[in-house]
């Protein structure tokens, strides 16, 4: 069989509600509103209903979503907030935009996400807060976590940017923490047509914190009492995101078949496949295997017509915005480990059955050869 395998097409996933969206476009375009408006109310609302949570708060993006949330818990300099050492570089640069200090924590190889007995090992009098991400769509141990934070006196942030709609415990990703920063940059499980984001939360004061701080500091207009940001999310990707929402769950489902696909034709091959834990159910943001021969088997591939990517080949606390981090920190050796092999196979609700097998075959050929 033959035939070159996108790595994702957002252009199949925009056309596939085409009508949808246009029409929601029009619908924002002649209402003469653009931001701050009924859409972005709308889509609120609706968004916190998915999740099971009272409070939804729409930003301009992810990484805001995550610094809003640590600006309405008071966090700032001298004060340590544990991440993931393999998370993307937003988690981190959230932390520092603050003025406190990332403290990394190395994920379980198996799951690549965080887990409890790390984050206990991590708390220093310093700490004020964890964030957690869902790496890759797959929820990260909350109860455990959640229950070592309590303890230790730490908020806990959910950071969700990979997981909309995925369950832990049968709640929703979102729901599991003090709050949860999401993205809807394009690519995610429900992304926009350009950048947006959101902060969730049961707890109103953080909501409210968090509004404030993303419009310049004003509850009312005029009137600044602290030194807020611009960071909102517009009507026009409102709109788009209220069209997509109805059906993030069948996207996902997609997404799962795809990854039982993998996991049925990869298992016996040459390759570390991601463990799946058994009280959550996943989104497979991506779908991430473990490969020695990195370099060979991304060259075969290409050969083959068949896109892959990496997520992520320099780990946070390895980036050049980190050398004075790195200076006075412990290196993580999982996370650099994890950085050399990890390998993410196409993965997109618009991908077929025909093309995962497409990508396997070639995949064991090569790790055979
Ligand atoms: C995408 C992403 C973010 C940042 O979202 P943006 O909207 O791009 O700012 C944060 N954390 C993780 C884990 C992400 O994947």
């Amino acid at each position: 069989m033959n035939g070159s395998v996108r790595f994702m097409d957002l252009g199949a996933s925009t056309d596939e509600l085409r009508p949808a969206l246009e029409s929601a476009f029009l619908r924002v375009m002649r209402s003469g509103r653009y931001v701050l408006g009924d859409e972005t109310r709308a889509f609120e609302k609706e968004f916190a209903a998915f999740c099971g949570v009272t409070d939804c708060v729409g930003v301009g993006n992810g990484l805001d979503a995550i610094h809003l949330i640590l600006r309405a818990m008071d966090i700032g300099p001298g004060d340590e907030v544990l991440v993931p050492s393999n998370t993307y570089i937003a988690t981190w640069l959230a932390v520092s935009h603050c003025g406190a200090t990332p403290i990394a924590v190395e994920p379980d190889p198996a799951t690549y996400n965080i887990t409890a007995e790390g984050v206990a090992a991590a708390i220093t009098s310093r700490t004020r807060a964890v964030i957690p991400v869902h790496l890759y769509g797959q929820p990260a141990d909350m109860q455990s976590i959640s229950e070592v934070a309590r303890k230790a006196g730490l908020r806990v942030i959910e950071d969700a940017a990979q997981a909309h709609g995925a369950r832990y415990d049968g709640k929703r990703a979102g729901a599991l923490a003090d709050a949860a920063a999401f993205s809807f940059y394009p690519s995610k499980n429900l992304g926009a047509l350009g950048d947006g984001g959101c902060v969730v939360t049961d707890d109103a004061a953080i909501a409210a914190s968090v509004r404030r701080l993303a419009n310049y500091g004003s509850g009312e207009k005029y009137i600044h009492d602290v030194a807020g940001f611009n960071s909102r999310l517009d009507e026009l990707q409102s709109a788009f995101l209220r069209a997509k929402l109805p059906f993030l769950d069948h996207w996902n489902q997609r997404r799962r078949r795809l990854a039982a696909r993998y996991l049925e034709n990869l298992r016996g091959a040459n390759v570390i496949l991601p463990t799946v834990v058994s009280n959550a159910v996943p989104v497979w943001h991506l779908f991430v295997v473990r490969v020695l021969d990195r370099k060979k088997v991304v060259a075969a591939l290409q050969a083959a017509g068949i896109e892959t990517q990496i997520h992520y080949p320099i780990a946070p606390g390895r980036s050049g915005a980190y050398s004075e981090w790195a200076r006075q920190h412990n290196v993580c050796p999982v996370a650099d480990q994890l950085s050399n092999e990890v390998l993410s196979l196409p993965m997109s609700p618009q991908m077929s059955i025909a093309e995962v097998d497409r990508v396997c075959s070639v995949l064991v050929q090569t790790l055979d050869s």
